[in-house]
C-alpha cells in the first residue's frame, strides 16, 4: 500500500518490484458493484489515516504538490452552468483551495472568491503566479489566522484551518467548488467537515463536489476514497444530491501503480427547503 500521498506522481515500488495489489492478491471492486459490506470494508482501510496540518505545510515547502493542476479543472469548466444557474457575480467558496487556478478563472468572469488554505506559501504562490498584488491582515476573531486579499479581483484567501471558519467570519456562499477537499481531509473528520460546510451555503447555493473512487487497498491516500454512499450519509439529510458526471480518470501513471479503476464523480448539492 502506498503512503506517499502523491497519487499523480508517486513512483515508489514495493521492494520486489510488484505493486501492492498483485502482492496482496486483493479482489478489486468497481463502483456500482459494491454492496454495503464491501463499502464499509473499503472505508475501514483508510479511516485511521491522519495527515497533520504541519505535514500539509511541509508538502508545500518541499513542493510535493502533484495535486495542483496548472489548467482549469475539466469538471468545473464543463459543469460551470450548473454552478452559476444563470447568476452573475456569484460568491464562490473554495475549501482547501491550494493555489487552484480555477479561482482566477472565476474571478476573471466577475465572480468573487473566498478560499481557505493552511499553507501560507500556497496562498502567496497563488497571487504571485497569477500576477496579482495582495494585502495581508490578521483576523482578530481567529487567533493566528490571516487573510490575503486582492481587492480588484475580489479574491480573499484565509490562511487558517478550515474548521475555524464560520458564517460570522466569511458569511455565506452562492456556490462552492470542492475539489481535492472532502477527499483530502482526514476520513475521521468528515462529519465535522460537513457540519462546517453546510452552514456556509446560502439558500440558493450550488455546491459542486468532486470525489474519487478507487480500491483503497492499493493506495492509502490522500486523496481518499469517498464512495457515493458516504456523500449521501454526510449531506443527505440537509441537501438534495445529484450525480452530474462520472468519468474514468485512469491514466498510465495510475495503471503503473496497480490501479484497475479510478473514477471521478461530480455531484451537485443544493439545500433542501425546510
Ligand atoms: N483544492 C486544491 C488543493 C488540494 S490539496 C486543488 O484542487 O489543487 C489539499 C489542500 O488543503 C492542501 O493545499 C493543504 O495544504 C490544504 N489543507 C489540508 N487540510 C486543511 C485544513 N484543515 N484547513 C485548511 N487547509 C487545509
Amino acid at each position: 500500500m502506498r503512503r506517499d500521498g502523491q497519487m499523480d506522481s508517486c513512483t515508489d515500488r514495493q521492494t520486489n518490484g510488484h505493486c501492492a495489489a498483485h502482492q496482496a492478491k486483493v479482489s478489486l471492486h468497481r463502483p456500482g458493484q459494491t454492496d454495503c459490506h464491501q463499502t464499509s470494508r473499503m472505508l475501514k482501510t483508510q479511516e485511521e489515516r491522519v495527515i497533520e496540518l504541519k505535514e500539509w505545510e511541509q508538502r508545500w515547502m518541499e513542493n510535493r504538490i502533484s495535486f495542483h493542476k496548472p489548467q482549469v479543472h475539466e469538471m468545473l469548466a464543463s459543469k460551470i452552468d450548473k454552478a452559476l444557474a444563470g447568476r452573475k457575480g456569484v460568491r464562490f467558496f473554495f475549501p482547501l483551495c491550494g493555489k487552484a487556478v480555477d479561482m482566477k478563472w472565476l474571478a476573471d468572469m466577475g465572480h468573487s472568491i473566498v478560499g481557505v488554505e493552511i499553507s501560507e506559501k500556497a496562498i502567496q504562490q497563488f497571487f504571485m503566479e497569477n500576477n496579482l498584488t495582495y494585502s495581508e491582515e490578521r483576523i482578530a476573531a481567529l487567533h493566528g489566522a490571516k487573510v490575503f486579499r486582492n481587492l480588484e479581483k475580489n479574491i480573499s484567501l484565509y490562511n487558517c484551518d478550515l474548521y475555524n471558519l464560520s458564517t460570522s467570519v466569511v458569511g455565506q456562499f452562492g456556490a462552492i467548488w470542492d475539489r481535492g477537499s472532502l477527499v483530502a481531509i482526514n476520513p475521521r473528520d468528515r462529519e465535522k467537515y460537513a457540519s462546517t460546510i453546510v452552514p456556509l451555503m446560502a439558500n440558493d447555493c450550488k455546491y459542486l463536489l468532486d470525489t474519487l473512487l478507487y480500491n483503497p487497498e492499493i493506495y492509502e491516500g490522500p486523496p481518499f476514497l469517498v464512495p457515493d454512499e458516504e456523500v449521501h450519509l454526510l449531506f443527505g439529510e440537509r441537501c438534495n444530491i445529484e450525480l452530474l458526471h462520472s468519468k474514468d480518470s485512469m491514466m498510465d501513471v495510475h495503471r503503473d501503480l496497480g490501479f484497475d479503476y479510478l473514477t471521478e464523480h461530480v455531484f451537485l448539492l443544493t439545500l433542501k427547503s425546510i
